[in-house]
Order: structure tokens, then C-alpha cells, then sequence
């Protein structure tokens, strides 16, 4: 079955919604209009709106989540997004801080042609310029097993797998200090209130602190000893 073509503002429903229970989140009323910033009053009309079109389902105390066509469909958006990032730093040179307001137009525009020649020309790749992972054209999204840096015991070694990539000044941040996909580094301390995270990026240099709301979004892995 063909779902019809879905709005600009359906598919950002549908990803904030995705992005928050990915994140183990409640995606209510609140938590979607503060990513979607806008006000909750209208979050509530389109919720509807969703659920009676079969993309939304609501789960009781937990906001919504997204239904097996919703899931579908937020999925292509992903693709589109990340497939139109890693082209953009490939191929025409952009910095990374540089392509996601870009992504976030044109993931609405392209086709799923135009998606899947790009990926083609890449050799399709699993994984965006930040690491994250790129759905499949069938609709597979594999996330290797992982957890956020936030909840990774002081004097653990781990691999950088993904950054979050959307916030301009937080991805400058994260390169000036190494903190990229593919990166070894040894958490060394978690301040008191574990909202802080300090990191040794790199063999013999200083730790750097880095700021919770960066630490919970950044996903690691275990990493091999060297
Ligand atoms: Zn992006």
C-alpha cells in the first residue's frame, strides 16, 4: 500500500515522536511541542489528527508512539536526512557543523529516487557524517549495541559511535575536542550531580568536561583494548 504524500509538518511530527522513544522518552504533549518548538496547544490538534490517520498511537501515562506505518514513515524521512548529510560532506565539501539545517529542507523535497542514486554514488553507506545510522532503502535501521556516554562508569574505555548533530556550536564543540565517530576515549571522572561527564580524548592529553545534555545524546560502544 502507498501511504499519500505526508506534509513537512506530518514528517517532523513523526520524527521528533521517533527520536523521543528512541531515547527511551516519553513523546507527550510537552516533550514534543519543547522539540518541535512550538506552542503545546497545537501539538494537541495534530496528535489527533495522526492518530486518526493511523501514524500515532496513544500509550497510556507515556504520551504517543508511533504506529507500524508511522515507524515507516519516519524512517524515510531518517534516510532522506542522513543520506542528504553524508552527500553534502562527501561529495560538495561541507563541514559537518554545516549540513543539517540543510538536511532538515531538503529531506522534504527530494525523492526517493534522488535518495537512493545519492546513496548509490556514496556506496551506500550505514551511517551519517555524526554517526547515526541510515535506514536502509527496504526500511532497516540497524543501532549496533551501545549506550549513551553519559551512563558509562569513570575509568571505562569506549568508542565513539554518534554526536548529536543539531546544534551548529555543539558540533564545533564536540570536533574542537576530538569528540567525533570513531574516536577512543576513556571517560576519567562524572561530577557529583552526574551531569557532567570528564573525557580523555586521546592517549596522554588532559580530560575535557563535557556538558550532560551532550553526554546523553552521544552513544558509545565498548571499545577493544589496544
Ligand atoms: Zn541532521
Amino acid at each position: 500500500m502507498t501511504f499519500p504524500v505526508l506534509s513537512r509538518s506530518v514528517e517532523d511530527y513523526l520524527k521528533a515522536v521517533y527520536s523521543l522513544n528512541e531515547r527511551g522518552k516519553a513523546a507527550g504533549t510537552n516533550e514534543l511541542a519543547r522539540a518541535l518548538e512550538i506552542q503545546p496547544a497545537s501539538v494537541s490538534g495534530m496528535i489527533r489528527r495522526l492518530a486518526e490517520d493511523g501514524l500515532l498511537q496513544h500509550e497510556p501515562y507515556r504520551g504517543v508512539r508511533l504506529t507500524r506505518q508511522g515507524h515507516r514513515e519516519a524512517l524515510k524521512v531518517l534516510r532522506r536526512h542522513r543520506i542528504i548529510e553524508a552527500f553534502l560532506v562527501q561529495r560538495l565539501g561541507y563541514p559537518w557543523d554545516d549540513v543539517h539545517e540543510e538536511a532538515e529542507r531538503l529531506e522534504h523535497a527530494a525523492s526517493d529516487t534522488l535518495i537512493d542514486r545519492m546513496a548509490d554514488a556514496l556506496g551506500n553507506p550505514t551511517t551519517d557524517p555524526h554517526g547515526a545510522p541510515i535506514p536502509t532503502r527496504s526500511g532497516r535501521i540497524d543501532h549496533p549495541p551501545g549506550r549513551s556516554l553519559d551512563e558509562v562508569p569513570p575509568g571505562t574505555r569506549v568508542l565513539v559511535r554518534s554526536v548529536p548533530d543539531g546544534n551548529r556550536e555543539r558540533l564545533r564543540y564536540c570536533k574542537s575536542v576530538g569528540l567525533v565517530p570513531g574516536a577512543r576515549v576513556t571517560v576519567a571522572d562524572v561530577d557529583a550531580d552526574g551531569d557532567c561527564v570528564a573525557v580523555a580524548i586521546g592517549a596522554g592529553t588532559d580530560p575535557v568536561w563535557i556538558e550532560g545534555t551532550v553526554a546523553q545524546r552521544v552513544t558509545v560502544s565498548e571499545s577493544p583494548r589496544p
